[in-house]
């Protein structure tokens, strides 16, 4: 043991040892990396449903990082935050009588909060019901420095509808980041899925606050969900 210590401390024994060690990462690995491990601990703590918001002069005080879910209802939302937040029936709470028109908080580790927004595009929802919502997403969006940005989720199926571009315009005109999450990645054919990602890539081009890139996820079979945790670790 102590010869071939003495050895490495030669020429030959560094030339050795240098040739052996592994090439280092290029410096995006070694950042990608490190996000992937952020994003693996921050949702390996439990999430936990915190507050229903009904109206803005109750959102919670404090400077948590706010990533926010807002999608046309059935769009899959529920199911995508339990995958998210690991909890079997954690979002189901979001669904219940009286939670469904509000901003509904999770807390993830201490320093995130998963915005669970009320699901828009009913077509039968009555008017007096659409402009409260309305009111509330208008002002949550316009006020709150803490929201880091709106995960807007799509149905891979249907791709962009007339109500995710009027929530787009009210993205754009608060200037609050938003990206657009497919759900149900596993409904469409490869080549359809494709097609919706590039054509919802190529819209989302012409909006000022959108993020270019599209996730596509699927709740069912767990694709993607890895690179949403790690979207949100990044903000985090
Ligand atoms: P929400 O109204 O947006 O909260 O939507 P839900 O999460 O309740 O889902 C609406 C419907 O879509 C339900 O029947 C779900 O089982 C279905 N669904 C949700 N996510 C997926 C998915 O990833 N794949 C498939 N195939 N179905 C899904």
């Amino acid at each position: 043991m102590a010869q071939s210590n003495r050895s490495l401390g030669t020429t030959a024994g560094r030339e050795r040892l240098q040739s052996e060690a592994p090439l280092p990462l290029p410096a995006e690995d070694v950042e990608a990396r490190e996000l992937a491990a952020r994003a693996l601990n921050l949702f390996r703590s439990p999430a936990n449903f915190v507050l229903g918001v009904a109206d803005v002069a109750s959102l919670p005080q404090g400077s948590r990082v706010e990533i926010a879910f807002a999608g046309r209802s059935n769009v899959g939302k529920s199911s995508l935050l339990n995958a998210l937040l690991g909890r079997r029936s954690l979002a189901r709470v979001s669904n219940t009588p009286g939670r469904t028109r509000e901003l509904n908080y999770f807390a993830v580790g201490g320093n995130l909060f998963v915005v669970d927004m009320p699901g828009y595009g009913y077509a039968k929802a009555p008017k007096s019901l659409v402009k409260g919502w309305t009111q509330l997403i208008h002002d949550y969006l316009r006020g709150r420095p803490q929201l880091k940005r709106v995960m807007l989720l799509i149905d891979s199926r249907h791709g962009l509808k007339s109500s995710d571009l009027e929530i787009m315009a009210m993205l754009d005109k608060a200037a609050v980041s938003y990206q657009a999450v497919l759900t149900k990645a596993d409904k469409p054919k490869p080549g359809d899925l494709a097609q919706v990602i590039r054509e919802t890539e190529e819209a989302l081009r012409k909006h000022p606050a959108a993020h270019p890139k599209v996730l596509a996820t699927s709740a069912a079979e767990g694709q993607g969900i890895e690179d949403l945790r790690i979207a949100i670790a990044e903000l985090c």
